[in-house]
């Protein structure tokens, strides 16, 4: 008997597992649901869309939905369209994928302000999330603090911070290059509660920002440790070491030579967001780092921006009335209940890379296999039908195929595609 196993989400987690399965139990039939009518999730609207190499990963997962034994359920939202429980009843094995993509709040006052932004909804808003097509974020002052010190927090000042010509390349969004560009920005302040050597940074990543056309990277030499001390080993204590010596080059930068500044601010701790109508300032507090925590010293300071992006971690929502452990589905090594199991930042919160997710995947999903690989249930077909008597509009692998196309006919200068930023636009490709 066949085996029919359903995923929810075609980002990487999901599509690692789906290999993971056709690997594990051959001839079995996969079927990959996403709420929206384009596959792989963060890979897509995540990514820097001037890191457009990083997407490439996507043309692996791209061969596995073009398989005949994948089937992929673009547009069926999982709790919309389909419910849960419809579908643990007609696949043997269900596997979440669904990403951790909400924004933790900063629970300080004023963050309800028009001009506070997550990273979710600034990253999604830059890269065509349909989701965040209308955000039209307050860029009409010279400033924008962005709190958090990990490589969103870099890509956001970065994708700020550069020229149209330095875009050329990207799939940024042209409404939101237009915005950017439009923007009389002059200061981009980061702020990190830690110290540089707690900072999430990656080395590559941190580098970029000495190679930035129209904006000059400062730090306060005056922040930056003789060395890295502490219990890192290997691989960590490199990084480490890497990134202090890049903010050691960017130390020694004058401010006032481009005509942005990107400020990355160590030990300081966001008070409040203030403003009248809308964000006018972020009152930041002093730390000092003591074990590894950032302790608050009392003293503030403020700073003018018209903006605040918050980069600060990312949870997952409670889906469907399944439990949850904090931000992440609870779950036992990948076991949630029944036939349900769960992967990637669903189950272990916004933690890694794009390849991070394999080898966690192939893990659970041998679990899984081992458990429910009998086969019996209809799978596909019947989540087909169901589909259909209630007039969803399901995307299939060959439907995004036409609209990937079209949207690298409309791409203009070095821009590999334009994507569209609205699902009915990408529906209308499809007639
Ligand atoms: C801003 C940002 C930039 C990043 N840049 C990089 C980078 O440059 N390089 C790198 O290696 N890693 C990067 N990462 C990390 C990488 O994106 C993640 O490791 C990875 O995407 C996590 O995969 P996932 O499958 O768990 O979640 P996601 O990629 O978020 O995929 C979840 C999928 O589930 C779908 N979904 C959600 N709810 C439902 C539902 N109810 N029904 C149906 N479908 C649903 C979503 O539409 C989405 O397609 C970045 C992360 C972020 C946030």
């Amino acid at each position: 008997m066949t085996a029919h196993y359903a995923i929810i989400g075609s980002g990487p987690s999901g599509m690692y597992a789906a290999d993971a399965l056709l690997e594990g139990v051959p001839g079995c039939h996969v079927d990959v649901f996403d709420r929206l009518p384009v596959p792989f999730g963060l890979i897509r609207y995540g990514v820097a869309p001037d890191h457009y190499k990083t997407k490439n990963t996507a043309r692996q997962f791209a061969r596995t939905l073009d398989l005949p034994t994948v089937r992929f359920f673009g547009n069926v939202e999982v709790g919309r369209d389909i419910s849960l429980d419809e579908l643990k009843t007609f696949y043997d094995g269900v596997v979440l994928a669904i990403g951790a993509y909400n924004d933790r709040p900063l629970g300080i006052p004023g963050e309800d302000l028009p001009g506070v932004y997550g990273a979710c909804a600034f990253v999604g808003w830059y890269n065509g999330h349909p989701d965040y097509r209308d955000l039209a974020p307050l860029l009409d002052k010279d400033a924008v603090a962005v709190v958090g010190v990990g490589n969103v927090a870099l890509d956001v000042c970065r994708v700020l911070a550069k020229t149209v010509a330095e875009m050329d390349e990207s799939d940024i969004a042209a409404h939101a290059l237009d915005a950017i560009q439009q923007a009389p920005l002059k200061r981009l302040h980061m702020f990190g509660r830690r110290g540089p050597i707690e900072a999430g940074f990656t080395p590559k990543e941190l580098g970029e920002l000495r190679e930035l056309e129209r904006a000059v990277a400062i730090i306060d030499p005056a922040q930056l440790p003789d060395q890295v001390d502490g219990e890192f080993e290997g691989r960590e204590k490199g990084v480490k070491e890497k990134n202090l010596s890049i903010f050691k080059e960017l130390a020694a930068h004058k401010a006032g030579i481009k005509p942005i500044s990107l400020k990355i601010e160590f030990y300081a701790a966001p008070k409040e967001i203030f403003g009248k109508d809308r964000v006018e300032g972020i009152r930041m507090e002093r730390t000092r780092v003591e074990n590894g925590r950032a302790i608050a010293t009392g003293e503030t300071f403020d700073v003018a921006c018209g903006a605040v992006v918050k980069a600060i971690g990312y949870f997952s929502k409670a889906p469907y009335g399944v439990p949850m452990n904090g931000g992440t589905i609870a779950n036992v090594a990948g076991h949630v209940e029944d036939n349900l199991w769960v992967v990637g930042w669903s189950k272990r919160g916004p933690s890694g890379t794009i390849p991070t997710n394999g080898p966690e995947s192939r893990d659970v999903m041998r679990k899984m296999i081992a458990e429910h690989d009998n086969g019996g249930k209809p799978g596909g077909e019947a989540a087909d039908l169901l589909l259909r008597t209630r007039g969803v509009r399901v995307v299939d692998y060959p439907d995004y195929k036409k609209i990937v196309a079209a949207e690298v006919a409309r791409a203009t200068g070095g821009h590999p595609q334009e994507k569209f930023t609205r699902i009915d636009e990408m529906l209308a490709v499809l007639g």
